[in-house]
């Protein structure tokens, strides 16, 4: 269910090493990755919503940014508890108005994505910099881990339209999922010279889907190691980060 809300406040303080602040115009993500922490951070966790399902839309988001923007000096990222790019942004566009607003106070943006739909807004982020994730090189995987987001070849076809676009763009790889390692490495570096890995951080939100599905392997410290170097093996020293 959609729902329609007045937020009270838009831009919120991060430790994110990117930006000093984040904003997220949204409240839940129709993407519903079974491995999502934001359903328990945030005000989502205060609600009866469904993970997944139930989304607010902060429709005076941009209102309350150009009164907040005055006192903030920094850099931006959107969005952390929510995909600043989820299906639900294709009928609002309050993603592409927060950046339109953003840019022209010549704050700089960071965006973070899994949607295709990020190519809409390509006019606006040539000049930015935006993270494109990509967990998996197995449909099945991402079919089952992340039932909402876009296939594994939507988002090769994201990244490579994004690059041919100009924009600078870099790869997220997190959560590793289950993965045929050398095959995801060697397809993204095509696109990318470096890119950051990283692991579930909360791995007991789906070691019951691992274990039904007999990965539970994947659930080790020791084989986000091994996953590691073996893109180490593609990629050139120093230039896979975790
Ligand atoms: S796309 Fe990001 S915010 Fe949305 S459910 Fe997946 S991990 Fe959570």
């Amino acid at each position: 269910m959609i729902r329609e809300i007045t937020a009270k406040t838009i831009i919120t303080r991060t430790k994110i090493a990117v930006a000093k602040y984040v904003i997220n115009p949204y409240v839940g993500c129709t993407f519903g990755c079974l491995y999502c922490y934001a359903r328990f951070i945030g005000p989502f966790k205060y609600t009866n919503c469904e993970w997944g399902e139930d989304v607010w839309v902060k429709t005076n988001a941009v209102q309350l940014l150009e009164k907040e923007l005055a006192r903030k000096r920094g850099d931006f990222f959107l969005s952390s508890i929510c995909d600043p790019y989820q299906h639900i942004e294709k009928k609002y566009g309050l993603t592409r108005k927060i950046i339109e607003v953003l840019r022209s106070h010549f704050r700089r943006v960071h965006v973070m994505t899994k949607s295709n739909l990020v190519l809409r807004d390509v006019d606006l982020l040539r000049d930015l910099s935006v993270t494109l994730t990509i967990t998996t090189d197995r449909e099945d995987v991402r079919k089952i881990l992340e039932p909402g987001a876009p296939s594994v070849e939507e988002r090769f076809d994201t990244l490579k339209k994004l690059k041919e676009a100009g924009v600078n763009v870099s790869v997220f790889v997190g959560p590793v999922l289950v993965m045929n390692p050398e095959n995801l490495a060697h397809r993204l570096s095509r696109y990318v010279d470096t890119l950051t890995l990283d692991a579930l951080n909360y791995p007991k939100m789906v070691q019951e889907v691992y274990v039904k599905h007999g990965w539970q392997g994947w659930l080790t410290k020791e084989k986000f190691i091994e996953v590691i170097e073996r893109f180490e093996r593609v990629f050139k020293k120093g230039s896979v980060k975790y």
